[in-house]
Formats: C-alpha cells, sequence, structure tokens
C-alpha cells in the first residue's frame, strides 16, 4: 500500500506517526510543510520539516513537542551576549547541526528535496518506506501583516515565525502572504507520490500556514483533485478550537471559522470543486457531519484526540476500513 500524507509540524508529526503505526507495512510519502521556514543568523531552518523527522526519528523532543531531544541552548546564550538579532527563535545545540548542513548543501546547489533525504537517512534508516518529500524545492516564507499605529498604513509585515514565536500569535492577524508561492512548482516526487497512492491522508495540520501552503503550490491541488485513491481530510479544530497552535488566530484572517465544518468546507468535496473524498471530525463535532452530508462532503465522526501513535492508529485505520470497505 502506498499513502501520502500531507503534513505541517507538530500535529504533522503525531499524525504520521499514527499512520505508521496504523500500516507498519506500507510505504509512506509525507509531503511537508515549507512556507514557515525561516532564514537565521545565516541558517536554512526548514521547522515542519525537522519536526517531522526528528519525531518519526526517535530524536524528537515529545514534551516540547519541536526540536532535538536532551538539547541545550549554548549557542544562543553566545549570540544573545553578542546582542545579534533576533534571539527570540529557538535555535538548540544540538539543532543547529542540522542547520549548518543543510545550509552548506544548500549553498553548494543542492535542492531542498534531496537535502531533506541525506538527512533523513539519519533519522529515517530504520524504516526504509518512510520518505519525507518537501512541498516545494522554492523558497516559500509566510508574512503576517499586524497592526502598528507607527507604520505607514497603520501595519507592518512581520515572518510567521516572529508572530508565533515572538508574538505568541497575539496581535491581529489582518493579512497573510506566502511569498514565493505563486512561482513555487511541486518538489520532485510530490505530483508521482500522489498521482500513484493509495490512499492520501491530509492531516489535522493547520489550515491556515501548514495545509494552505501545500495546496497552494501549483499543481498540488489539482494533483489531489485527479489522484485515482481516496482523499481523506482529518480535522485539527475540535469543538471550535485547535488542539495547539495558532489556528484559532489565522482561519477568520483567509475568512473560515474556527470550526471543523467551516475547515472541511473549506477544502471542500472533490465532486464539488475541493479536494476531499471524505472528511474526518471528532466526535464533539458530530453534530455537524449531517449537514456537511447534505452539503455532498461525505463526513465520518470519530476520536481525534491524538494522545498516541496507537490511539491516532485507531482512528486513521478505522476511517480508512470504511472508506475502502
Ligand atoms: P505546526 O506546523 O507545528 O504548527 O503543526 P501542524 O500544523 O502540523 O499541526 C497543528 C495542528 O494540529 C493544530 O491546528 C492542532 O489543532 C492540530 N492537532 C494537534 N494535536 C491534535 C490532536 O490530538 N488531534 C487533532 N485532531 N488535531 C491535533
Ligand atoms: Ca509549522
Amino acid at each position: 500500500m502506498q499513502i501520502v500524507v500531507l503534513a505541517g509540524g507538530v500535529g504533522g508529526s503525531r499524525f504520521t506517526a499514527g499512520v505508521r503505526r496504523a500500516y507498519p507495512d506500507a510505504t509512506i510519502t509525507v509531503v511537508g510543510n515549507t512556507a514557515d521556514d525561516i532564514t537565521i543568523h545565516g541558517l536554512r531552518v526548514c521547522p515542519d520539516l525537522d519536526t517531522l523527522m526528528y519525531t518519526l526519528g526517535g530524536g524528537g523532543d515529545a514534551e516540547r513537542g519541536w526540536g532535538r531531544l536532551d538539547e541545550s541552548w549554548r549557542a544562543i546564550e553566545e549570540l544573545r551576549a553578542y546582542g545579534a538579532e533576533p534571539t527570540w527563535f529557538g535555535l538548540g545545540d544540538r539543532d543547529l547541526g542540522t542547520h549548518l548542513v543543510r545550509t552548506e548543501l544548500l549553498a553548494a546547489g543542492v535542492p531542498l528535496s534531496e537535502v531533506t533525504a541525506r538527512l533523513c537517512a539519519r533519522w529515517w534508516a530504520h524504516d526504509p518506506g518512510l520518505r519525507l518529500l518537501p512541498m516545494t524545492d522554492d523558497p516559500v516564507e509566510t508574512y503576517v501583516d499586524i497592526p502598528d499605529a507607527d507604520a505607514p498604513g497603520g501595519r507592518r509585515s512581520v515572518h510567521f515565525q516572529e508572530y508565533w514565536v515572538r508574538l505568541h500569535a497575539g496581535p491581529e492577524a489582518l493579512a497573510l502572504r506566502q511569498v514565493g508561492i505563486e512561482a513555487a512548482r511541486p518538489a520532485p516526487g510530490v505530483l508521482e507520490a500522489v498521482a500513484a497512492a493509495d490512499l492520501v491522508l491530509v492531516g489535522p495540520s493547520n489550515p491556515v500556514v501548514s495545509i494552505g501552503p501545500i495546496l497552494a503550490v501549483p499543481g498540488v491541488r489539482e494533483a489531489l483533485r485527479s489522484a485515482p485513491a481516496p482523499v481523506l481530510g482529518f480535522s485539527g479544530i475540535l469543538h471550535g478550537a485547535p488542539v495547539l497552535g495558532m489556528a484559532h488566530r489565522l482561519l477568520p484572517t483567509i475568512g473560515v471559522a474556527v470550526d471543523a465544518a467551516a475547515v472541511g468546507r473549506h477544502y471542500g468535496s472533490r465532486r464539488a470543486d475541493g479536494v476531499l473524498d471524505t472528511w474526518v471530525v471528532d466526535t464533539a463535532d458530530a453534530g455537524s457531519a449531517p449537514a456537511l452530508e447534505a452539503d455532498g462532503l461525505p463526513t465520518l465522526v470519530r476520536d481525534l484526540v491524538m494522545s498516541s501513535p496507537d490511539a491516532t492508529a485507531v482512528f486513521v485505520r478505522s476511517t480508512v476500513d470504511q472508506v475502502l470497505a
């Protein structure tokens, strides 16, 4: 069985770990979001790819949800002591090794997909059936417009990482831009994996800054729409709120309510002009299923709390079984 998973960082990693648990013998291609990548102190950082790589490779800090296990922060102390900006981005000492290798290879002209494969050769060697592809090799970065009374027009633009890590998604997000997305091409293997898949899973990752950019890479949405495999989407919004993260701050910015049904409608049914065959909502949102069904989006209800890979595997397997039955 060939499975494609669309994933962001923390939620995407937990989901993928559950998919692997549910289908230990499948070939799983994870298409990771790169729209929150950032260059910091000259180093190219790909937060979602790294979270996926470390988590699935057993090298991630499960409690924090991102970064390396057993991390220390001495390099960033030195940067702070020099007054080197920015100081708000969490660059761990062990994590720095990854960014150094990546930055060096990128500078030598190696595409990000190849760099990612080389980094994963270390972390995913135990699981040759697992493959990580960046959504694109082309640089894409997300910027958020926030209010600023002193700036021209009363607003200024900050990198998504600054919005999230430094500002904790506090200011209202007036607008979002994924710079570079129009010119981005799907990374080698992405369209091929979707076309060859037996199953395409849209993880419960942030619909605005994780899944949104993947679908916005020209060609990816069309690939999902024409995929021979069933496409299942899983809600990361439970009972009107994300389980973690800032989706509730960003969904309104793109005109989508913070609500599992609204996110399902936003992705849409393949029978209309959307990307899903089936939308899966949490038991807390069971009440929204009949209306979604009536609107042409087949909807399943499951306990979607990813408390462990086993718990995630249970809802993945049971929804897939029902769809394939
Ligand atoms: P990020 O890139 O690190 O922000 O992570 P993702 O975009 O991959 O995932 C964040 C999303 O995962 C959030 O919108 C969460 O609501 C969702 N999420 C996190 N934990 C759970 C969970 O246990 N169940 C479900 N259904 N969604 C979750
Ligand atoms: Ca992310």
